[in-house]
């Protein structure tokens, strides 16, 4: 009987602890504008998937080409990475305005020169494929004019130079032909914005002489192909070599 009554009393004080304190559906429920008013409680209980979930990223494969193949149009060629052999000559070069090119970069040549003229552009192929023989006697001129220290900064090495590769080329217009000045013509900012979409990078952009070996050369453009050339300029990267990660080449080795 008193067990009874000690029961029934506790019932009854949890009851009444429950109803004093206010229930916290009604609570939540109420039309309270602190409850309500703040936007960071609505937005840490909405959880923001979208957000967080990154955008599917086209993959692209980076080792699909060699870059160590002559032959491959996306062999990187530097003052560390000559041409292997070096007196390596493509098989398909094809004539374009007096000059030689290998036949896919030729094309490639013509397209862009063709859409350039389609916006009132001129551009001009100044130098493209250049052999090792050729590249042997400029240099040994260069050195007997001006020494072996300054040839060095002026021609490239013969089996160093990516002219030998026959998918580079020295283009010239806006009355600046294989000078600084190309890149503040229409020409030159014409083929800066729009080589990629024809397969040409500027191979030896402003201030990466560090990683390229070669001074800022808006005129010296080099085919490597329409998805490689997008791909560099989609993910803002200057250099062969940092989209690559081979070492920097800032000069010959030894
Ligand atoms: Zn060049």
């Amino acid at each position: 009987m008193l067990l009874l009554a000690v029961v029934a009393a506790v019932i009854g004080l949890v009851r009444e602890a429950r109803s004093s304190s206010p229930p916290p559906t009604a609570g939540a429920a109420a039309p309270s504008p602190s409850a309500a008013a703040p936007p960071s409680a609505a937005a840490t209980t909405t959880p923001p998937p979208p957000a967080t979930t990154p955008p599917a990223e086209p993959t692209f494969d980076r080792a699909q080409q060699s870059i160590d193949d002559p032959d491959s149009t996306w062999v990187v060629v530097d003052k560390a990475r000559p041409l292997a052999p070096l007196d390596h000559a493509p098989a398909d070069l094809v004539d374009i305005g007096g000059r030689q090119l290998r036949a896919e970069a030729a094309q490639a040549m013509r397209d862009m020169i063709a859409a350039a003229a389609a916006q009132g552009l001129t551009l001009s192929v100044q130098s493209a494929y250049r052999s090792y023989d050729y590249q042997v006697d400029t240099f040994r001129n260069q050195v007997a004019r001006f020494g072996e220290a300054r040839a060095e900064i002026q021609v490239a090495r013969p089996g160093y130079s990516e002219h030998q590769t026959g998918l580079a080329a020295d283009v010239g217009g806006g009355g600046c032909d294989i000078e600084s000045c190309f890149a503040t013509t229409a020409e030159g900012q014409w083929v800066a914005a729009h080589g990629a979409e024809f397969g040409w990078v500027v191979r030896y952009p402003d201030g990466a002489q560090d990683i390229t070996g070669y001074k800022y050369e808006p005129w010296h453009v080099r085919y490597v192909g329409v998805p490689l050339a997008t791909e560099l300029q989609r993910t803002g990267t200057r250099t062969l070599e940092e989209f690559f990660g081979l070492p920097a080449a800032p000069g010959y080795p030894g």
